[in-house]
């Protein structure tokens, strides 16, 4: 069978050249097997996954229980749309509502489609509880926000690569300075018919960019205060990644929803999605209480695969692993390490000028302008060396290994970045 047929490297990239849309800028390698917080290419080469597949993976690549959950799901049932009940979808609501600590869930595939879902739900609920005009309702958003890919979300980017000619733009979007809560309580104060405020607790893909500390309980007293709903997006620092279940949970790196402790940030709407699965499949949630949820009935919103009972058993494995493996306090543990070994080196660096990040969602900082091909130099460096990390930014390297990492590997890997980066001080 030609899908069963050993290609090389070179082979594969060149499939993807010719037939492929080129929307994206791979590093030039092509990975054929995971396995924990390993991958290895077509030539068997094996490589540190430092990526995650965007913290995707933060149980580790083909995870032998989310595996096993989703085999013996496909074994039994895949699809049966939403026309009919299926017998996995109320098990996975149940249990994602009590772990994570809302009313009810609302399942997607998609980061994006979760995202849209949200929006939906926000405006929704602002004609018909809060009593906004109808299509007058706007939504808070940020400088270098990143809430995926579709038209609305496109529109209030300040990517220019993400959005230009994609126009007509969505309206009904207000953006603002992130880590700025004086700008944020301007516009609250001054814009009227103000429904919600969507927010990355960390920005991720605008290079692990962390806000103060005490910005984002800022953030959410001021949405309490201004009746808006506070809606965080934890599609890539949720689900553990940042040495908490969640990064609005502050300080706290138990991985059960920590509704007790004063530093959690309890969102009016949660988004989830990347490692809702563990990377095994696409699942993407959205999660509040019947006060919001509660204004969509029927047929005002779905999708085909959404709640699907593979996405069901996979995303209850995923985060049933998330807690009997202790990822958060792990993902605290080993990025505390990191960010304290990095440091070590960046005292006597010229190449890289900071580390930044919380639990094992991390990045550097290269000395170099923006448009440098550096940043990349290194990374190809890094895959040289058996490490892949991706620079995000220009001039920023993620570092988001997998959860599932034991300490020993880490300072491996740590080893590994420090000798490649010596290889660029001038
Ligand atoms: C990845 C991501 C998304 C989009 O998720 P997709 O599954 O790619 O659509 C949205 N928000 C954040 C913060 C993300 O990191």
């Amino acid at each position: 069978m030609a899908t069963l047929e050993k290609l090389s490297s070179k082979d594969a990239i060149a499939l993807e050249e010719k037939y492929g849309a080129h929307n994206y800028h791979p590093l030039p390698v092509v990975l054929s097997k995971g396995e924990g917080v390993f991958m290895w290419d077509a030539e068997g080469k094996k490589y540190y996954d430092f990526l995650s597949a965007y913290s995707a993976v933060n149980q580790g690549h083909c995870h032998p229980r989310i595996v096993n959950a989703m085999s013996e799901q496909a074994k039994t049932l895949t699809l049966t749309s939403r026309a009919f009940y299926n017998d996995m979808l109320g098990k996975f609501e149940k249990y994602a509502t009590e772990y994570f600590g809302f009313d009810k869930l609302l399942p997607m595939n998609t980061g994006a489609e979760a995202v849209e879902t949200a929006i939906k739900i926000c405006r929704k609920w602002a004609y018909e509880k809060k009593g906004i005009p109808e299509t007058e309702a706007k939504i808070v958003v940020f400088e270098n926000n990143f809430h995926g890919r579709t038209t609305t979300i496109i529109s209030f980017s300040n990517d220019e690569n993400a959005r230009k000619n994609f126009g007509p733009y969505t309206p009904g979007f207000i953006k603002v300075a992130y880590n700025d809560p004086a700008a944020l309580e301007e516009v609250l104060k001054t814009e009227k018919n103000i429904a919600g405020v969507l927010i990355e607790p960390i920005q991720g893909e605008a290079g692990v960019f962390r806000p103060a500390e005490g910005y984002i309980a800022k953030v959410k007293e001021l949405c309490n205060s201004h009746g808006v709903l506070f809606i965080a997006d934890e599609i890539q620092t949720g689900i553990a990644r940042t040495g908490s279940l969640l990064a609005v949970c502050g300080n706290c790196s138990c991985e059960g929803h920590c509704e007790r402790q004063q530093t959690y940030q309890r969102p009016d709407m949660l988004i989830l999605g990347k490692a809702l699965s563990g990377g095994a499949y696409p699942v993407s949630a959205v999660l509040a209480d019947d006060a919001v949820m509660n204004v969509i009935k029927p047929g005002q919103h779905g999708s085909t695969f959404g709640g699907n009972p593979v996405a069901a058993a996979v995303a209850m494995e995923a985060l049933e692993v998330v807690r009997d493996e202790k990822l958060a306090q792990n993902a605290r543990k080993l990025g505390e390490l990191f960010r304290r070994k990095l440091n070590d080196y960046i005292r006597n660096s010229n190449i890289v000028t900071l580390v930044r990040g919380k639990g094992l969602l991390n990045a550097i900082v290269i000395n170099d302008s923006e448009d440098s091909s550096t940043a990349w130099d290194i990374c190809m460096a890094l895959k040289e060396n058996g490490l892949l990390a991706k620079p995000t930014h220009g001039n920023i390297i993620r570092f988001a290994p997998p959860l599932v990492m034991t300490e020993e590997q880490l300072l491996d890997c740590v080893d590994i970045i420090t000798k490649t980066l010596e290889k660029f001080e001038s």
